[in-house]
């Protein structure tokens, strides 16, 4: 098995003296900042004026333009959406790297894309915490921590993987575990598993299943339990113990239809669409629709996330929500909720 490293397999020192900018305090940046602040690390935040900036001031931090953040910095993590990270870079990181500074992602997009090409005399790293940003911040606060990838793409000072370390250390990943991955295998895979699995492929069938049974005539409000409610407490149970533990809990009759009828829904052919979309991604195809998508400014993402928004499944389900208290408020409406 790989290996995977754990708080006692990680030395901190070498990032104990340096002085860290957290560029952006969205879902990563802000998980970022307070965790490593907790662990004992210097850390200035890099914003342009707005929300996110008047955010971190009330959490205590000091808050810079990003080429101020950037200059004081020896170790700047870029937090950004993935889309503005090239502009924001070439116009206030690039020129205020120092030699031997190191420069840090968590995801390798721009710089496995080449939209970002580092100077030759800094370190390049990557920590990528394998979960959303309010729970790295969350399961820190609770004593925990979510895993992390990390990876080097370029080591000047003979220190970027303890560096690497350190810091998946300081955002509480290590108490989870770390494991070595490269910048290419993080994008790839990254980017595999949301658009084919966990966002892309589960949000169709999602769909396709409510479709399904709101077009044979059924209940709308008893096909969104059958098909989006349910799907939590089912993945709740694989992710404690594995699909086994999940079979274990179920009906025969239902683990019958999972294996009778499951092959009909993903098989051969659902498989040969998921290379076509590996392929896509390994060749740049994906990344040079996305880079070009934002530059025309989303025309296609906004078309299609309006009419997603307005689907039928999205109506019942906050009714249906509405009644039922026990489910968590989404995080949107809570952030919305903090900043007002
Ligand atoms: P968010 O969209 O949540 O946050 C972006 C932050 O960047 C905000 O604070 C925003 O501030 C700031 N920002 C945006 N544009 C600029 C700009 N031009 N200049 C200065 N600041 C700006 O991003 P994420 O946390 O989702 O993503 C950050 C990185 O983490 C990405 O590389 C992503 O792939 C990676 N990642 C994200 C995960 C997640 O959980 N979301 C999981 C793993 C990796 P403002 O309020 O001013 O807009
Ligand atoms: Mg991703
Ligand atoms: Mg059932």
């Amino acid at each position: 098995m790989t290996k995977v490293r754990y708080e006692n397999d990680i030395q901190t020192e070498v990032l104990k003296d340096k002085k860290i900018a957290v560029v952006g305090y969205g879902s990563q940046g802000h998980a970022h900042a307070l965790n490593l602040r907790e662990s004992g690390y210097d850390v200035v935040v890099g914003l342009r004026p707005g929300k996110s900036q008047q955010k971190a001031e009330e959490d205590g931090f000091d808050v810079h333009s990003v080429a101020e953040a950037v200059s004081q910095a020896d170790v700047v993590m870029v937090l950004l959406p993935d889309e503005h990270q090239t502009a924001v870079y070439t116009e206030s990181i690039k020129s205020n790297l120092q030699p031997g500074n190191a420069i840090a992602f968590a995801h390798g997009f721009n710089i496995h894309f080449s939209q970002i090409v580092p100077p030759e005399d800094v370190d390049v790293f990557l920590v990528a915490p394998k979960g959303p940003g309010h729970l790295v911040r969350r399961t820190y606060e609770g004593g925990a921590g979510v895993p992390a990838l990390f990876g080097v793409y370029q080591d000047v000072t003979g220190n970027a993987a303890e560096l690497a370390l350190a810091y998946a250390q300081g955002i509480g990943a290590a108490r989870a575990g770390v494991l070595e991955t490269t910048f290419q295998e993080e994008t790839e895979t990254d980017l595999f598993g949301e658009q084919a699995v966990l966002c892309g492929g589960l949000t169709s069938l999602i769909k396709a299943g409510f479709e399904t049974l709101t077009e044979a005539g059924y209940q709308p409000e008893v096909a969104y339990f059958e098909c989006l409610h349910e799907m939590k407490l089912i993945v709740d149970l694989i992710y404690e113990g594995g699909l086994e533990n999940m079979r274990y809990s179920i009906s025969d009759t239902a683990q019958w239809g999972d294996f009778a009828s499951g092959p009909r829904i993903v098989d051969e052919d659902t498989k040969a669409r998921m290379k076509e979309v590996l392929t896509d991604i390994q060749t740049g195809e994906f990344a040079k629709g996305w880079i070009l998508e934002n530059q025309a400014n989303r025309p296609k993402f906004n078309a299609i996330n309006k009419k997603e928004n307005n689907h039928q499944i999205e109506k019942v389900g906050k009714e249906l929500r509405e009644l039922m208290p026990f489910v968590k408020q989404p995080l949107q409406a809570k952030q919305s909720k903090q900043k007002d």
